[in-house]
């Protein structure tokens, strides 16, 4: 391709690709030309050309956004095509009805030592960020319904360890053997659910362990324990720096900053610095085929895009929406058939005051019975934005799901009001404003927040994971070594499938 077609905006082939098709011409079939009708026009109807570009990235959420950034900044035409009316996938900030700021229904939390691509992007693009509430008490539900009040820990209690120490230690244990990047090594009869490696290591019948494990796996992954591969998510844990650092809003956690205008801002800014007019919405991808050099990306539409490679960057679960000609190849086959979206739902509760904070609490509410699984203070202060985001996931969120509309934003306040107890419970219910989205129920994503695997998928089909097939590269969160189900995981595993093409096809498409 010239330079001067690779500089020139998509909008201006958009336009030129309109033009052509207003040139009259003479169609012929089977050697002999149609008889035109008095305006010089056929009446057989002419496909458009297809879109030419470098590089087509399906899929307009973190992952696809940062590989067409990164491409963009190396010199090669993209277009991003976006299925959903809004770029940002499982990252959505919504504006508040009833006041100023932002609540987040998707992705929230980044930190800025452990997700170093997250935070140089953040720092890149000038955006302000908030530091995690942490002050008071958490509140904890066990699987009888018993509520307690748990102060912070102060590290000198002397207590003799409670089953959850002990299955914590010995996940931990096995997490530290994982080798995130050496999926074979995993020893094959340990390869089992999350449910059974428990039972083979002689806990899963103690009181109160299968409540335990569920809230583990659903919270973390969004799947139940029998669902959920022991590898896959020993891998996963691993890979976001352990359990310590999943679950906490140190430091170190990854829970420990939000960004003040929301996580959908980095979205956009990444979009703005791309050429006008190269991220489409609306523009679901229904076939994909390719030869030895050149693939044709179809739109729902039946717009058609050309390109010397095309990058993934959807929730694997989703691939089967697409039409691969040739088929994917059968291993990576296998992952998109057996890859579990999470059973996932966000509430966002706001509050005209932080009732919470003013009682002692820190907003922690966790819950062994549900429908809250667990939930976070996501209020911005300097706003008057004050907010509880509260989580479903798993069995009880599919319990959720099948609810009538209005019975599912009641149930989640009264299991807040019941949590806090007697006292605080009139607080609870008077809240000024609910949003949220299920997750599980989104068009194009169907869960969150990551696609789980089932047992011995990683071992056998790691690898094949991220390979590239011919001209297709795979990005997407799922993809990545480090940080999967995060932001972080998404814009790395971008940049990884940006470098495979840029190495490919050479800085601005010069091999
Ligand atoms: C409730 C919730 C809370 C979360 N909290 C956090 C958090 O606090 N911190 C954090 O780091 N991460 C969090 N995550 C995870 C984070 O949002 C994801 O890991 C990340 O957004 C994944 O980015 P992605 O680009 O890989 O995929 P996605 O964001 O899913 O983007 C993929 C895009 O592809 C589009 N698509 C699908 N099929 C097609 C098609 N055929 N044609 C064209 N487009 C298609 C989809 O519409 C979507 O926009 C959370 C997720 C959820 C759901």
């Amino acid at each position: 391709m010239s330079p001067l077609l690779r500089t020139r905006p998509l909008t201006s082939l958009l336009l030129l690709a309109t033009h052509q098709c207003l040139l009259p011409s003479r169609v012929f079939v089977n050697g002999a030309a149609l008889p035109a009708d008095e305006n010089g026009w056929t009446s057989v109807e002419r496909p458009e050309p297809p879109v030419e570009v470098d590089v087509v990235v399906v899929g307009g959420g973190y992952s696809g956004l940062t590989s067409a950034y990164e491409l963009h900044q190396a010199g090669l035409s993209t277009v991003v095509l976006e299925a959903k009316d809004r770029i940002g996938g499982r990252s959505r900030s919504h504006q508040r009805e009833s006041g100023p700021g932002i609540v987040e229904l998707g992705a929230t939390w980044i930190n800025n030592s452990t997700q170093p691509a997250i935070w140089e992007l953040t720092q890149h693009f000038g955006l302000e960020t908030l530091v995690q509430y942490t002050e008071g008490d958490e509140v904890l539900q066990s699987p009888d319904g018993q509520v307690v009040r748990v102060p912070p820990a102060t590290g000198e209690e002397e207590e003799s360890p409670e089953p959850e120490d002990i299955v914590a230690a010995l996940i931990n244990e096995a997490v530290e053997e994982v080798d995130i990047r050496q999926f074979a090594d995993f020893p094959e009869d340990q390869d089992v659910s999350v449910a059974d490696w428990i039972a083979l290591n002689g806990l899963w019948n103690e009181s109160g362990i299968p409540e335990l494990l569920s809230q583990m796996t659903t919270t973390i992954v969004g799947r139940e324990p029998n669902e959920t591969g022991a590898h896959y998510f020993f891998d996963y844990i691993k890979s976001g720096y352990g359990l310590e650092s999943l679950g906490t809003e140190t430091e170190f956690g990854a829970q420990f900053l939000m960004l003040a205008e929301g996580t959908t801002a980095l979205a956009r800014k990444l979009a703005d610095a791309m050429t006008p007019g190269s991220v489409l919405t609306d523009a679901a991808v229904t076939e994909i085929s390719q030869d030895d050099d050149t693939a044709i990306v179809t739109i729902k539409t039946g717009k058609k895009f050309k390109a010397k490679k095309v990058i993934v960057a959807i929730p694997t679960n989703t691939y089967s929406d697409i039409k691969f000609t040739p088929s994917l190849p059968s291993e990576k086959a296998q992952i998109v058939s057996n890859t579990m979206p999470g059973i996932y739902a966000k509430m966002i509760l706001s509050y005209t005051e932080p009732w919470w904070r003013e009682a002692g609490l820190v907003g922690k509410f966790t819950s062994l019975v549900g429908p809250i699984r667990f939930s976070w203070d996501t209020s911005n202060p300097a706003l008057s934005q004050y907010s509880l985001a509260v989580f479903i996931a798993g069995d009880v969120a599919t319990e959720w799901h099948a609810l009538p509309d209005e019975e599912r934003q009641q149930t989640m306040i009264e299991h807040l009001a019941e949590l806090v107890g007697e006292d605080l419970a009139d607080y609870a219910l008077d809240v000024l404003e609910v949003n949220y989205v299920e997750w599980t129920k989104e068009e194009y994503i169907w869960g969150g927040p990551t696609s789980a695997m089932a047992p011995g998928m990683l071992r056998q089909y790691g690898t094949a994971l991220r390979e590239s097939f011919a001209n297709l590269h795979f990005g997407g969160g799922e993809t990545a070594y480090e940080w999967k189900g995060y932001l972080e995981g998404a814009i790395t595993a971008g940049q990884r499938a940006a470098e495979e093409v840029v190495e490919a096809l050479g800085s601005g498409g010069k091999a």
